[in-house]
Parts: structure tokens; sequence; C-alpha cells
């Protein structure tokens, strides 16, 4: 059977695999910044035979790597960016290899990765069975923060794809069905006039004014906005000190909600109140949309062939000194917290699992109409073809994400087996989906189903390209 075989194939070359897995856990890299990372992945996949289309979107790291011709075409996501000031030794106890820098705290070196390995496992058993159909793997640059993804659907590298499957670290074997929120994110820049804050200030225009009464403006709005609806922002710029009266201000805010079309409205909103406070402090003012993401779009669908290949291959086992590591990791989590984090999850029964240190079952997703909190750039991808990012759990039960412990598993066996496990989830899910019309037709009808009609609209305005200066700075300011 070609799965078992693309399976086989994964565990016998399970060391390459995670060779390539510790290289990206080394590079750290940030957003747009993944040269070393996106590199590595892309001739990987060359040497295996798939043909690799680089820089793609106005993104040295974004690359395109196809194997195959015609359809039905399967898309296999993997992402490589680094969080800031994460960096950690794959040790129990929180130690950085290099203060400040950056690690892979959401273990997006594992998502590369298990990504890669399932994309090449299911090449090898498509050419050993002749099975017709395309893959394309898709390197994904900057998820954590310029959302790579929006400007690679938004050129149309999505259009003619199927069906796409990723796999991210996480603390449970399953495949969600919940939601995201939508995203917009916008600076607003203010101008006034400098003077002498004590001999002129009657001829000085505080930008720093303006922003402040816009921020009281918006958090008397908050009162009015739906409940699931996030707002939060940043002073990026405040002035230099205070006996000069700032002629300018910066603010970054990120609005979000369950739907576009009410992050639109609430925007609609914050404009007029921005407007409202450069009137009152007589500045000027410009706003920048910087990036935005679309909520998912869950399917059931595809959910149920990758939890069932899940089954079918079975969760990792872990060894005695695994589960020593795990018990000394959870030293540092308090049990308060762990309750607080699992109630969080919502999982039914989740009371069982206050002792657990690590997840090893593999349930049926129980997030069905529920909005998780975040938002990510997947559900742009989800907007244009069905699609399905799904976890394997990773590390200690508790771990709060984006933390010094995720960065620690993701360097060493037990996040190695979580790659490997959803490896081969992938290729088993894209090899159903390539040999199993009546499969990929319920999950293209479910597809259809949940848009209503609906056309995806870009959050990203057609004249922003990805802000590779921006990109630049960050990594500067977080490097010291
Ligand atoms: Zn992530």
């Amino acid at each position: 059977m070609a799965k078992e075989f693309a399976w086989d194939w994964i565990s016998r070359n399970e060391s390459q695999m995670i060779e390539v897995s510790d290289k990206v856990w080394e590079f750290a890299e940030l957003g747009l910044l993944e040269f070393k990372s996106s590199e590595l992945l892309a001739k990987t996949l060359e040497e295996y035979g798939f043909t690799v289309d680089r820089g793609i979107a106005d993104m040295p790291t974004a690359f395109v790597a196809t194997y195959g011709s015609g359809s039905p075409v399967i898309a296999i996501n993997g992402e490589y960016d680094a969080l800031p000031g994460l960096s950690q030794k794959a040790i129990a106890q929180q130690d950085p290899l290099e203060e400040g820098a950056p690690g892979h705290g959401c273990g997006h070196n594992i998502h590369g990765v298990s990504g890669m390995a399932g994309a090449i496992g299911a090449k090898i058993a498509m050419e050993k069975n002749k099975i017709p159909g395309t893959i394309k793997f898709f390197g994904c640059p900057a998820e954590e923060t310029y959302s790579g993804k929006v400007f690679m659907v938004r050129d149309g590298y999505f259009d003619n794809v199927d069906a796409a499957i990723s796999h991210h670290a996480g603390s449970t074997n399953t495949a969600g069905i919940g939601s995201s929120l939508a995203v917009k994110s916008a600076k607003f820049h203010f101008h006034g006039l400098t003077s002498h804050a004590a001999y002129s200030p009657e001829h000085g225009r505080s930008a720093l004014d303006a922003l402040e009464l816009m921020n009281v403006g918006v958090n008397y709005m908050r009162e009015h906005i739906m409940q699931e609806a996030r707002i939060h922002y940043v002073i990026e710029k405040g002035g230099m000190q205070p006996n000069v009266v700032p002629d300018y201000a910066r603010s970054w805010y990120y609005i979000r909600a369950p739907e576009m079309s009410q992050v639109d409205e609430m925007i609609t909103w914050i404009l007029d109140i921005a407007k409202g406070a450069n009137l009152m402090a007589r500045t000027k003012h410009v706003v920048d949309v910087v990036e935005g993401c679309t909520n998912v779009i869950p399917s059931k669908s595809l959910s149920d062939v990758v939890v069932g290949n899940m089954r079918e291959i079975g969760a990792p086992e872990y060894t005695n000194q695994e589960m020593d590591f795990l018990k000394e990791m959870n030293k540092s989590i308090t049990k308060e917290a762990k309750i607080e984090l699992l109630r969080m999850m919502k999982r039914p029964d989740w009371e069982d699992f206050v002792d657990v240190l690590i997840d090893t079952t593999i349930p049926d997703p129980w997030d069905k109409g529920i909005v998780w909190p975040g938002s990510t750039d997947v559900g742009d991808v989800s907007w244009v073809t069905p699609t399905m990012e799904f976890t394997t759990a990773t590390g200690l039960l508790g771990d709060p994400g984006h933390s010094w412990q995720t960065v620690a598993v993701c360097g060493m066996s037990i996040g190695h087996k979580s790659m490997l496990f959803a490896a081969k989830a992938i290729a088993g899910t894209a090899l159903d989906l390539l040999t199993k019309p009546e499969q990929l037709k319920a999950v293209q009808d479910e597809f259809e189903k949940r848009l209503m009609g609906r056309e995806y609209k870009c959050p990203i305005p057609d004249d922003v390209k990805p802000p590779h200066e921006v990109a630049r700075e960050a990594a500067k300011i977080t490097r010291t």
C-alpha cells in the first residue's frame, strides 16, 4: 500500500529529517530573514526531485517546490520563522544558548520539516505506485509577524490547489475544526510642531497628545464592541524628552474579530476617532495598514482524513529518559497555571489531564463552533482552498507556548518524534486525497458549503509589499 510505503520511507530516512529540523532550530531566523532555513528546505526538496521556484510573492525566503503534474493538486505548507528573545538550550531548565537571541518558541522548525518530510514521503510513494497528481510544498515565511501566506495567496499561488494541509507543534494529537480571529494591523502616524515645552508651548503642537487622545477614544469605544473582538496597541514613538514638544508620535494597533467584515466596521470607527484626536490636538496624521489575516474556514472532512491517518500510524511512545526530562521541565510550571491552560483548551474532561506530562491520545476534535482568540495567515489559504492545519503533541502539557519550554523540546527527541509522526500523517493524508476521489469531493463540497458564496478579499491593500525594511530593523532591535 502506498501509504505504508511512504511511512516506511520516512522512518528509514528519519536521521536526515531530524538533521534538517535541528539545523533550522539552530539557525532560529526571524520572519522574512529565514535565508538559511528556507534554502536548506528548498535544497533538500530539490535533492529528492522537486522543482523549486524561489523568491515568490516578493519574498526571497518564500518558495514553492513542485512534483508531478495534473490534478489533483495537493499543497503542503511549512513555516520556519523563529521568535525574538527566546534562545534556549535543548534542556529541561531555562538556560539561553545566546542571551537575547531568537529561538523556535512556536516550534516552526518542526512545522517546516514535518511538511517537507511528508511531501517527500508522498512523492516517493506516488512515483513507486504511479499515482497521478501534483504535490506542492509551500515554504511560507514570517507567520509570526508579517503573514507571508497572505502575499502568496494575493499573488495567486494557491488558486489551482485542491486542498492544503500542514502541521503545527501543539499539545494534542488532533485536527481541530475551530476558527480563528480575522485581524488587521495598522500604524497611526501623528505629526505636530516642536517647541520648547516650558518657554513656548503655545507654538508647539504635540503629536503625542493626538496619539493619547486617540487611545482614550478607542478605549471608550471598547465598551461597545462585540465580546469576541480584541483591540490592542503599543506606542512605538512618543517623543524624545519632556522639554521638547514631540512633533512625531506613532502607535501600532491590532484589531481582531471573528469575521473580516466586523474588523472593517471597527476600523471605520477607529479611523474617525483618529480624525477626532487630530482635530483636538491640531496635528496631521497618516494611517498605514501594515498587515492582516483572515479567519480560518474549518474543514471537518479534512480533519477526519488527518485523524484517521494519525490513528492508523499510532501516536509516538516515549522513553523513561524522555519522561524524566518532562518531569523536570514540569517543575517550571505551577499547577494553577496548568489548570488555567487546560480550562482554556475547552477539552471535555480536561480535569483528567492535570497530572499528565504529555498527551499520547488521538482524540476527535472538540472545538466545533469555537473561535480561538488568535489569528493566523493559514486563514487566508483556507478561503481559497480547503485547508487543515493539525497539531501533534510536541512537549510538556501545560507549556504556555511561545516559551523557552517549546524551544527546548523542539530541539530534542520529543520534538523529533512529534515531527516524524506529523510527517507520516501529512504523507498519508496527501495520498488519501490523491487516490480517493470521493474523499477529495467531500472535502470540496464542505468547503463550498462553508463559504456560502462569499469571496475572499485580501486584507492587505494591493500596493502594500512585504515589509522587508521593517523586518531588518526589528531584527536589529531584538538582538540588542
Ligand atoms: Zn506558530
